[in-house]
């Protein structure tokens, strides 16, 4: 388990300026966390990814209360506390407004399991939530948790996407992925009929990707 340490502190803002620089959010939307012994550390509400100092960021408590931080924490707060009380497996969170998923995300569908790195990287569907106004955080939170269910990927409706890792590092790639995905959707669906991945070798492409994958366990499998 992570402590609020200085150097999570600016592996944090480091992730930020990377989302930022790669186009997924822009100003002050979007947001990432990650799960620390006292509960979680998040970005705070209404600061640009520039201007972020270490002793900006917020640590709350699973039961969403802040126990630390000098500035007040995301508005999209509940939508990571429940994710993390919700997915005891997941140790950060990325929400970014990433241009193909956010406008997949206005279609209010599922992304079916269409490429391999979907299956090992997301674990699965990318499936939408319903939409929420502006300003209900807690119905967002439920509904962004239901929605992710057990995969790391999930669109926002009309708004973005939610992506997911052990770590802060799984949980931008997540994002790269899941934006990614989107565009393959968007590319794929304009020449045809998408023929999905069966859910037999999605479940066992997931299986080999966090436990076998690169291993000589997975070239015995490979080989025999
Ligand atoms: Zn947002």
């Amino acid at each position: 388990m992570n402590a609020c340490s200085e150097d999570l502190r600016k592996e944090i803002i480091v992730a930020c300026l990377r989302l930022e620089e790669m186009g997924y959010v822009i100003g002050t939307y979007g947001n990432v966390s990650a799960r620390v012994k006292e509960g979680l550390i998040i970005t705070p509400s209404r600061i640009d990814d520039q201007s972020l100092v270490a002793e900006d960021l917020v640590v709350v408590s699973l039961e969403g209360k802040v126990l630390e931080g000098r500035r007040l924490p995301s508005s999209e707060l509940e939508v990571h506390r429940q994710i993390y009380v919700s997915r005891p497996d997941v140790g950060a969170i990325a929400h970014t407004h990433s241009l193909f998923a956010t406008a997949l995300s206005c279609l209010q569908e599922t992304i079916p399991v269409i490429v391999e790195e979907q299956s090992q990287v997301v674990g699965g569907e990318i499936r939408c939530t319903r939409y929420v106004p502006a300003g209900q955080h807690r119905n967002l939170g439920e509904e962004v948790a239901r929605a992710l269910g057990q995969s790391n990927g999930a669109l926002i409706a009309n708004h973005g996407t939610v992506s997911c890792g052990r770590t802060l590092e799984e949980a931008i790639f997540t994002c790269r992925i899941v934006e990614r995905v989107a565009q393959m959707r968007v590319l794929a669906g304009a020449c045809g009929k998408l023929t999905l991945i069966p859910q037999e070798h999605v479940t066992s492409e997931r299986e080999r990707w966090l436990h076998k994958y690169g291993s000589a366990a997975d070239r015995a499998v490979e080989t025999s």
